[in-house]
């Protein structure tokens, strides 16, 4: 018998010890389980080392052996209670309670490591089996054995205290976790306590240990309540937002939470929700097909709802079909989210057309997809638009946007495609058959008086691309129709104008003219050419700078092929600086010949005021070739100077401070008046040749002309006349009290070399 229960306790160990390492080996690394492997691997030494003192040789080896087990199980009790802690989910910490226990355990492990010396805690006895066998047993224990004694037992019944009152407090499906743990350690204290008190011949409750290991073990770790995972997962189900039918093997519903009634508005008659299921067996899924998703719309209390219906198959894990249920997620908000943030996205926020980028792409699709229909796109153009916005208000800009919209999404009808491309830019794609001159011209009349004042008319100007090349990107023929549109740029009624061959030519031309820029400049196909400028008195100072592309392949092209170009895309502050920079050197090297006194002048664009700091460029250009601001005369047309006046007396006054000559280009040309020049502080005035030209009003011409020369010079303003042609015109200049003339009389623009040698510091005879 007593073999018998050694073999037992032997046996429960190694259980103990194995669940220790399928602890290690297979499970997680989590606290619980680092308390609970501490716990088993105490435990398992508890019945190890009684059975083994039990088998003690002589009674000292008993006594160490029975030593090592109290300790074995102080530290088993301790483990447990931290371990029970956390199993129960209690994560605040002892704090000092922690440590006392501690102190306690270390002086009851110290007393049972020095008893078998002096035997003051208990002794051991041995017995005899009735086959002779000699075993020990602990026995007269002494009161300071209580010590232990009561250490252990409290710690155990902190435990079981703890189990209780979780017992009593948890939901029911948890009570079978605690019970279990707590009636098995409640039977080994109990065994225990008999076992001291009656002082019998052996402690029964080390064959419970495995028992108890095994519980804490499955029900902490392994088991998960299964009527609580119901209960759990059916509320999370049924409180879902979306609605799930679960459906049997007979396709009977077994389960339809809230969300999925309310669907199938089915709130009390589960025939509703039965045909609309059986509907969509039959419509939506085909046989053996796992997963379907599809979309669905539906109207509840009135307003349109978006759902997403999945259906999956369920298979157990031996694959065999357990039934399937549906998910109907409602989309709605996404949905309207979604279609807001698409809206924004492809649509113009004013009109409600479709914006550019859109427009491009649905243009895109329908010429795709309909190769044998052919197309215009038209593009409009509001004559003067800025005007509208300055003189009458944003808000009248905006409701005339609105106003040309409408109009414009009216013309042909839902075959054609209709966006804002900016602005007060719209374009339409149309197909030919219902494409009409007069009706165009007819519908966008309608605007001509909308701002109800007979001192502006507005004009739409509509240019029209017939899409011969289908492979061009939709924004490049829209592009082409904003070029046709160009051709009518000055007409002051609405007009349609098409785009062309030669629009075509030229815009390929241009094109052309961009891409070789960048190589002109690194080859310095960019020179200079000087045309003389005569003083009254036949002194030739100095002359106008004025560039001359030198092509390798095209010869000279001059600069009205290319200045307006360069102006548009932003090339020309690039250019000018270059210009600038040549006319510096330029004046440098005619300082080493000994023509100090020599200047050239040179020509800023209006673009330049925008792209360049004009002031510091010019400082440091004559910084940096140390030459006097006199010897450089800037010219700066008339034009740039009405498009910012303010700002650009400013930087008039700020040059002519730094003593650079300024002179006003141009001047007759554009629309200032003749009260302006009052305020245009410059040092020359240069008359636009117009003037001169002849025409049916030259004689007024020649009044004007006379009048401004002496205005200017009350103003005590030089005056330079360009495009002088004729000794007819010096005369009278002359008498007018010219100073300065330039001309093909004189000269036409030459190179360089060909000025200094013929013209520069030279006298002409007039
Ligand atoms: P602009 O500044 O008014 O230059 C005078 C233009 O009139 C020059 O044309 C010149 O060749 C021409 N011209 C001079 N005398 C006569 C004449 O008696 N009869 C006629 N019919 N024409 C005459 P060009 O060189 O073709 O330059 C044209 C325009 O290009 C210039 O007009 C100027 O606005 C611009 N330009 C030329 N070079 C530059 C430059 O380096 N930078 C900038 N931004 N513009 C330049
Ligand atoms: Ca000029
Ligand atoms: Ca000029």
């Amino acid at each position: 018998m007593i073999w018998l229960m050694v073999a037992i306790m032997f046996a429960g160990s190694a259980f103990t010890l194995c669940c220790a390492i399928y602890g290690i080996l297979k499970l997680r690394e989590d606290p619980l389980e680092i308390y609970e492997r501490k716990a088993l691997i105490c435990a398992a030494g508890v019945p190890a080392l009684n059975a083994a003192a039990m088998l003690a040789q002589n009674e000292r080896t008993a006594l160490i052996l029975f030593g090592l087990y109290n300790i074995c199980e102080t530290c088993t009790a301790l483990c447990l209670l931290l371990f029970i802690r956390r199993y129960m989910g209690i994560t605040r910490s002892l704090g000092k309670f922690k440590r006392l226990i501690y102190i306690a355990a270390a002086i009851d492990a110290v007393m049972m490591l020095i008893n078998p010396f002096f035997s003051f805690l208990f002794k051991v006895e041995p017995y005899y089996d009735k086959f002779g066998s000699v075993f020990y047993r602990s026995s007269h224990m002494m009161p300071s054995y209580y010590y232990h004694a009561a250490l252990t037992t409290l710690i155990i019944i902190a435990i079981l205290a703890m189990l209780l009152r979780r017992m009593i407090i948890a939901p029911k499906a948890y009570v079978i976790k605690y019970s279990s743990v707590f009636l098995s350690l409640a039977a080994i204290a109990a065994i225990g306590t008999i076992y001291i008190c009656l002082d019998l011949k052996f402690d029964y409750s080390l064959m419970l240990y495995p028992l108890v290991v095994f519980l804490i073990f499955y029900f902490s770790l392994i088991y998960v309540p299964r009527g609580l995972m119901e209960r759990l997962m059916f509320f999370t189900v049924a409180n879902m937002k979306d609605g799930i039918v679960c459906i049997d093997i007979d396709s009977k519903i077994v389960h339809a939470n809230k969300a999925a009634r309310d669907f199938c508005e089915a709130d009390i008659d589960i025939q509703t929700l039965d045909n609309q299921v059986r509907k969509w067996l039959i419509e939506n899924i085909e046989p053996n097909i796992s997963v379907h998703v599809w979309e669905t719309k539906r109207r509840i209390d009135g307003q349109k709802h978006y759902f997403t219906i999945e259906y999956h198959r369920i298979y157990d894990s031996s694959v065999k079909y357990l039934g399937c249920f549906f998910l109907i997620h409602d989309r709605t908000e996404e949905y309207i989210k979604y279609t807001a943030e698409k809206y924004k996205a492809t649509h113009d926020m004013l009109t409600g057309l479709y914006n550019k980028e859109c427009f491009c792409e649905c243009v895109r699709d329908r010429l795709n997809n309909d190769t044998e229909t052919g197309y215009y796109i038209i593009v409009t153009d509001v004559k003067n638009f800025k005007i509208v916005n300055d003189v009458f208000g944003v808000e009248a800009g905006d409701r005339l946007l609105k106003k040309i919209s409408d109009i414009t999404a009216q013309l042909g009808g839902s075959d054609c495609i209709y966006g804002r491309l900016t602005g007060d830019r719209f374009s339409i794609c149309m197909p030919k058959s219902r494409f009409s001159e007069e009706e165009l011209l007819e519908t966008y009349s309608a605007v001509d008086s909308f701002l109800e004042t007979a001192a502006f008319k507005t004009h739409i100007h509509i240019g029209v691309y017939e899409v011969t090349d289908r492979s061009l990107r939709v924004s490049v023929m829209c592009d082409h129709a904003n070029l046709a549109i160009k051709k009518i740029k000055d007409s002051y009624r609405s007009f349609v104008a098409y785009y062309d061959s030669e629009l075509r030519e030229n815009f390929i031309n241009e094109h052309k003219v961009i891409s070789e820029f960048e190589k002109a400049i690194a080859d310095d196909q960019f020179q200079p050419y000087i045309q003389p400028q005569i003083a009254s008195n036949g002194n030739i100072m100095g002359g106008e700078s004025l560039v001359r592309w030198v092509h390798p392949k095209e010869g000279m092209i001059p600069p009205d092929k290319f200045i307006k170009l360069f102006e548009q895309t932003g090339l020309i502050s690039r250019l000018d600086k270059l210009m600038w920079e040549h006319a510096c050197i330029q004046l440098k090297r005619w300082t080493e010949m000994g023509f100090t006194e020599s200047y050239l002048s040179v020509n800023i664009s209006q673009k330049d005021f925008y792209l360049l700091d004009v002031y510091n460029t010019m400082i440091e250009l004559v910084n940096k070739y140390d030459i006097s601001p006199k010897r450089l005369h800037l010219e700066i047309t008339e034009t740039a100077i009405m498009d910012n006046p303010q700002a650009q007396l400013e930087l008039i006054a700020k040059l002519r401070n730094c003593g650079f000559i300024v002179e006003i280009d141009d001047f007759g040309s554009g629309y200032s008046s003749l009260n302006m020049l009052k305020e245009i502080e410059a040092d020359v005035l240069k008359i636009d040749m117009g003037f001169l030209k002849k025409s049916d009003h030259q004689q007024k011409s020649q009044v004007i002309l006379k009048m401004i020369i002496g205005l200017a010079k009350s103003l005590e303003m030089e005056v330079i006349t360009e495009g002088v042609e004729t000794l007819d015109q010096v005369k009278f200049l002359e008498e007018y009290g010219c100073d300065i003339y330039q001309g093909y009389y004189f000269a036409k623009p030459m190179t360089v070399n060909e000025f200094e040698t013929t013209f520069l510091n030279k006298r002409f005879r007039i």
